[in-house]
């Protein structure tokens, strides 16, 4: 795909997100008050091309937590550090058909993919399990701050707190997949625990997610700073599994209506990258039923109906 003109694009782009910014389907998340409290009404997006041209349109400085969009990051780390042999020894790359926090493990015992809690909890467990738990999360957020380019990429510790304390489910999950060895020896289920909640709560805004994403779009090189922040094949196989997975149960939709890699999480942003194209980050908290942003949705197949970016459109 080329894009004609980035003057055009923008004007499309703009268009269309003046055209859904009435949808008020969905609900904001309010299972931590944090969230509850957002303004449902956001509304903000940001996009980056791989050359590095940038533009940002309404609420795009509003700052938000990470949530589930840490996932293929946190993913992609991992096969950095360990090839993906050694990864997929503890996560498979599998469709769940399950929601986003279903306690489930496949055939083998394993998390079906990385791009659910299941799989993410155990992730974040295999990233430097020989540090202690500050050193891991500095390791990280490091490696954030170089994908969003430097610019904005904060914690927020209320987020990390109510996470914590409301977190029946995801202990659940731990302990069923320790009951089932998903971990690696030695593990402390509590502190993998904190670290997949300090990741959730990792926070930043639309233009500096965008970046993030659009170093996933240019094959792990922030189109900022040119820094070669991961290595182009463990992008490649968290891309895939962004298009397979990365929309929670609606992933299968999402592929074949708009056939592109994606991740949302539960604040309300929707990552979309258009490989070795460019990244579109957007911000809206109203979740439809499975749990992705109902106006970031409807933005995405509203804009591909003006603008082929479904990567097997043949023209
Ligand atoms: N903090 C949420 C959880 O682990 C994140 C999930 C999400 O964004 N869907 O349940």
């Amino acid at each position: 795909l080329i894009i004609p003109s980035f003057k055009e694009f923008k004007k499309l782009v703009e268009e269309v997100f003046e055209d859904v910014r009435d949808c008020k389907d969905g609900k904001a998340a309010d299972y931590i008050p944090q969230l509850a409290r957002v303004d449902p009404d956001l509304w903000g997006l940001s996009v980056c091309t791989v050359d590095g041209q940038r533009f940002n349109l309404g609420d795009f400085e509003k700052i938000y937590t990470i949530q589930s969009t840490s996932k293929p990051f946190t993913y992609a780390m991992a096969l950095d550090l360990y090839g993906s042999d050694y990864v997929q020894e503890y996560v498979s790359a599998e469709p769940s058909g399950e929601g986003f926090n279903e306690i489930c493990l496949d055939d083998n015992n394993k998390p079906h993919n990385p791009m659910i809690n299941a799989g993410a909890i155990v992730t974040s467990s295999l990233v430097k399990p020989e540090l202690n738990l500050a050193d891991r999360f500095e390791y990280m957020m490091n490696i954030f701050r170089k994908l969003s380019g430097g610019t904005y990429v904060g914690f927020n510790n209320s987020v990390y707190l109510s996470e914590k304390s409301v977190a029946d489910r995801n202990f659940a999950l731990g302990y069923y997949m320790k009951e089932n060895d998903c971990f690696p020896k030695g593990s402390c289920l509590k502190t993998i625990l904190e670290f997949y909640f300090q990741l959730c709560s990792i926070e930043t805004k639309c233009s500096a997610h965008c970046i993030m994403a659009g170093t996933l779009a240019n094959g792990g090189v922030c189109p900022i700073t040119g820094e070669e922040v991961l290595d182009d094949v463990s992008v490649q196989h968290t891309l895939s599994l962004m298009l397979s997975c990365g929309m929670y149960d609606y992933s299968g939709q999402f592929a074949y209506k708009i056939g592109l890699p994606a991740k949302s999480g539960v604040s309300g942003s929707i990552l979309v990258v258009i490989p070795n194209v460019m990244a579109i980050c957007l911000y809206s908290p109203r979740l439809d039923k499975l749990g992705n942003s109902s106006r970031g949705l409807l933005f995405m197949e509203k804009l591909l109906k003006k603008v082929n970016l479904h990567q097997f459109d043949s023209d």
